[in-house]
């Protein structure tokens, strides 16, 4: 089977938990950049968080839950399967080997995690692996840092057509319609101090997330 006429995206991250402010955003994305797929991609053991108190397979469970039916997003499980750290390098290639070399792959982060980008790992592969798409999230507002302006270069393009016509090598900044100012951090904040979480989550998440008591104790 061909894959030549596929755009793939992938949204990675800790999910702990998945909330409504990952959620829109992916179907938005997905919407905006005209993806075929869209794999949502929880890591196991981020490089640079410390270990969350709720385990990877609890979490990924959560992002099923959340994902349910949408269609074009893909509740990726593979960084679970794999030993030592997560690094979205390691996963891009993956990507890009499964769905071969014309296809146009794009890696979306928040702005928040684009801030923290130079320090990734391998950081310079990532373009010779896919497009990275950094989506506006309210309370970050803040200018680029000379280091983020060196590692992104010429590569800023303007349009999503500009992006599409590359399979990988290209960075957009985008701003979806429904921004929120949702964090997984306020989600487990309220959690533990028993306050409601309602619209904040999926309401399945949220039944879940409170039947089995996870995030509402201290480790
Ligand atoms: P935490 O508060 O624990 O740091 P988080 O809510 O930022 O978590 P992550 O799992 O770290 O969630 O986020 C995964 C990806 O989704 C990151 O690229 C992040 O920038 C992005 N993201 C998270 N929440 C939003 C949001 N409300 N709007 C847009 N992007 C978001």
């Amino acid at each position: 089977m061909s894959h030549a006429l596929l755009k793939v995206g992938m949204l990675g991250g800790t999910f702990d938990p998945v909330h409504l402010g990952h959620l829109r955003s992916a179907v938005e994305v997905r919407e905006a950049l005209g993806l075929d797929w869209l794999h949502m991609i929880p890591a196991p053991k981020p490089p640079l968080r410390d270990a969350p108190q709720v385990s990877p397979d609890q979490r990924f469970e959560l992002l099923k839950m959340g994902i349910a039916d949408t269609p074009g997003i893909i509740a990726d499980g593979r960084e679970l399967r794999r030993e030592g750290p997560s690094y979205s390098v390691d996963t891009l290639a993956e990507l890009r080997s499964e769905y071969g070399s014309e296809v146009p792959l794009t890696m979306i982060i928040g702005f928040d995690a684009f801030l923290r980008l130079t320090k990734w790992h391998k950081v310079d592969e990532i373009f010779t692996l896919a497009h990275l798409v950094v989506i506006a999230r309210p309370g970050y507002q803040t200018p680029w840092p000379p280091a983020l302006k060196e590692l992104v270069g010429n590569r800023e393009v303007d349009s999503t057509s500009a992006l599409m016509q590359r399979p990988y090598g290209s960075m957009l900044s985008l701003t979806l319609p429904s921004m929120m100012a949702i964090s997984a951090t306020y989600v487990r904040e309220r959690l533990k101090a028993g306050e409601s979480v309602r619209y904040l989550l999926p309401e399945a998440v949220e039944r879940s997330i409170l039947q089995q008591g996870l995030y509402q104790t201290y480790e």
